[in-house]
């Protein structure tokens, strides 16, 4: 099955990160690519857990924190290079059956951003062999996409304590 956890409001990661453990309990071969988590300054704490159990991980995506503190946004052409490499990875996990359940953290978002074409998702979808479990998670307004996943939540914010000016928590937001 396709499962995509979209939507503004927090828990997409978290939820996929969540159905990893739990497939990984029940023997699966679990395995998950962050497009987003290629940042020195921050320690994702995920990574710990997933080291510990020796499960697949790799990362991609360039560091976006300054020097100063302040975010980088917007798109270089490195960052294309490293979202590309993302689904080169996926590419081949996928067509070498490796694994049961394969995580695509924040590869939504990755195209929302203009890093990836709707189509270099859609033909990975479309290569997804029956027996694996294909999660992909990130903001994603585009219906066209998400209707080809067999399962579809929206994480809605209804409040979040970002809006007062709280900062992300490690071990909470990362
Ligand atoms: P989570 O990893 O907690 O499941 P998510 O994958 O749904 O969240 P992302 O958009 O990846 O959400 O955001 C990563 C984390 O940063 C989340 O915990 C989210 O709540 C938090 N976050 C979202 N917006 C902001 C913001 N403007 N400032 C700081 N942190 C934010
Ligand atoms: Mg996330």
């Amino acid at each position: 099955m396709i499962h995509a956890y979209t939507g503004d409001g927090k828990g997409k990661t978290t939820a996929a990160v969540g159905l990893l453990i739990r497939a990984f309990g029940a023997g699966r071969r679990v395995g998950v690519i962050f497009f987003d988590k290629g940042s020195e300054t921050y320690r994702h704490n995920e990574l710990v857990v997933l080291d510990r159990l020796s499960i697949e991980y790799h990362v991609t995506g360039l560091e976006r924190m300054k020097p100063d503190g302040s975010f980088r946004f917007g798109a270089l052409e490195e960052d294309k290079v490293e979202a590309a490499r993302g689904i080169e990875l996926a590419t081949d996990i996928i067509s070498a059956g490796r694994l049961d359940l394969l995580v695509l953290d924040e590869v939504l978002t990755t195209m929302t951003y203009g890093l990836l074409d709707k189509k270099t998702i859609e033909e990975l979808i479309d290569r997804c062999p029956e027996e694996l479990e294909l999660v992909l998670t990130g903001r994603c307004t585009d219906k066209e996409l998400l209707e080809k996943a067999d399962l579809v939540t929206k994480m809605v914010k209804h409040k979040h304590y970002f809006d007062r000016g709280v900062k992300a928590r490690p071990g909470i937001e990362f």
